[in-house]
Parts: C-alpha cells; sequence; structure tokens
C-alpha cells in the first residue's frame, strides 16, 4: 500500500496528563518514508515511534532517544494508526501531549481537518502474521490471527463495581474508530489518585480530561459518552501501542485485561511472527 501523510500542519495545545505542563503538539507532514516521530524543541534528534523506543509503560506509553523523554504518546498514535497516517512529524514544544478532553478525538479530528494524503512514490508493507501469536501473562491474554484487515475483539474486566466485564469487537476503518473509540476517554480510580500523585503521575488530571470512578459513581465533564466507555478507551490504548510496530498491522486481535506493558510486549511478539 501507498504510505500516507498529512496534507497539511494541524496543532493541538493543552495541560498533560501526568506531567501537567502545558505543551502545544504540532503534526507536520512528512515528506520521507520517515515513520511517526515526535520532535523535542531543543533540536535534538527526532524521537521515533518504535517498540526499541519504549522506555516506560507505567499508565501511558513514554518514549526515549538519548535520556530525552516523550510521555504519553498511545492516543496520537491511535489516531495515526487508524487514518492511515504512517510518516508524521510530531513537534511538541513540552514533554508530553496535550491530555485534550482524555480521547483521542481532538486529535483525530485534527489530522482529518488536515487532511490525509497517500505519497504515490512511496510504499509500506503491512504487517500479516500467517499464524496465531499468543501471550498469556497473570489475567491477560492476548491473540492475533491471519486475517486480511485489522479487526479488534476487546475484553476489559475489572473487579471495581462501577466497572465490571464489558467487550467490544469492531473492525478498525476511520469511520469505526471516530465513532466508536476516539471519543472514549481516559478514566481512573478515585482510589488510585493519591497513589498517582505520590508516584508523579496525573498532576494534569481533572474531570475535564478522564473519567474518575467512584465507589457508586463515575465523575466526568458532560457525563459518560458510551455505557462502556473504559473498554472502548482500553481498545484505543491498544490501537495506539500496536502502531509502535511503525507498519499497518492485518490481523484479528483478541484482548482481555489489557495494560500498556503487555500491549508492548505482544507487539513485540508480532513482530517477530513468520509472516
Ligand atoms: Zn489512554
Amino acid at each position: 500500500m501507498k504510505r500516507r501523510t498529512l496534507k497539511a500542519e494541524a496543532s493541538v495545545a493543552g495541560t498533560g496528563l501526568h506531567t501537567g505542563l502545558p505543551c502545544r503538539a504540532v503534526f507536520r507532514p512528512a515528506e520521507g518514508p520517515t515513520g511517526l516521530r515526535f520532535l523535542l524543541p531543543d533540536g535534538s534528534a527526532p524521537i521515533p515511534a518504535l517498540l526499541d523506543h519504549v522506555a516506560s509503560t507505567v499508565r501511558g506509553t513514554n518514549l526515549s532517544l538519548g535520556g530525552r523523554k516523550v510521555h504519553t504518546v498511545e492516543h496520537i498514535l491511535s489516531c495515526c494508526a487508524a487514518l492511515g497516517v504512517h510518516d508524521l512529524d510530531v513537534l511538541m514544544d513540552g514533554p508530553e501531549p496535550p491530555a485534550a478532553d482524555g480521547s483521542a478525538l481532538p486529535f483525530a479530528e485534527a489530522m482529518l481537518a488536515a487532511g490525509v494524503a497517500e505519497k504515490p512514490d512511496q510504499e509500506i508493507s503491512p504487517l500479516a502474521p500467517s499464524a496465531p501469536v499468543e501471550l498469556r501473562d497473570g489475567g491477560a491474554f492476548y491473540s492475533a490471527a491471519p486475517a486480511g484487515t485489522l479487526s479488534l475483539r476487546v475484553v476489559f474486566d475489572h473487579p471495581h463495581p462501577m466497572l465490571g466485564r464489558t467487550e467490544l469487537s469492531l473492525d478498525i476503518t476511520p469511520d469505526s474508530f471516530l465513532r466508536e473509540i476516539a471519543p472514549a476517554r481516559t478514566f481512573g480510580l478515585r482510589e488510585e489518585l493519591d497513589g498517582l500523585k505520590a508516584a508523579g503521575l496525573a498532576k494534569g488530571g481533572s474531570l475535564e480530561n478522564a473519567m474518575l470512578v467512584e465507589k457508586d459513581r463515575i465523575l466526568c465533564a458532560g457525563g459518560p459518552r458510551f455505557a462502556d466507555e473504559p473498554v472502548r478507551h482500553k481498545a484505543l490504548d491498544l490501537l495506539g501501542d500496536l502502531a509502535l510496530l511503525g507498519v499497518p498491522l492485518l490481523a484479528a486481535v483478541r484482548a482481555e485485561r489489557t495494560g500498556h506493558r503487555n500491549n508492548v510486549d505482544f507487539a513485540k511478539l508480532l513482530r517477530n511472527a513468520p509472516r
């Protein structure tokens, strides 16, 4: 398939979820077959959005190169994967993209407003495993079966009474992503909040950019967008982490009790799968 990038620049500004620092993320079209990259304002080398550059996966996927780090890249990458954007430079004036409304929708809308363009002279080969791939880790289970398109079946199963077990099955297309996945917001449990803050995380978190799960209710600006918003957000994050393969994935993916660390480990297995 032809490689694609944006037709024009687009940007989203706001505050990082974990660092609490202001940031404008500018999506700049990439002329060459350079993949998805994050650029910091110090003029240093771009940080490629690839598995080998994952530095940590605590409450987000963080990339690093030569001691420089970008935090929480998965929502932007999820949009790129779903909209078929293969080459993009993300210029940031802070270490973490804006949390926006906690979902991927503001990024997707900015990219679509700029337009997605094929590069007629640049090809990209999707990764299409020829045999099933599986990962088990505690209660987490992932599998990928050969398929000609990308589909996700995500199971979210949480002991919290406000969460429980929900499932989402979806063929991933730009339309299905925009409708079913991109608007789903980040969530966190009230009981975890003090621990997150003590660990230096969620400093930019608010009810404007995250859903807060309390004992008997879920708080967020404007109320829930979906009855099963958390499983949809899990799908959003998984898609973003799978984008770290650097090429489109064609497979029927099933994922239960996902998290960023296992998402990344599963992507590493897929990278080495027979094709
Ligand atoms: Zn997320």
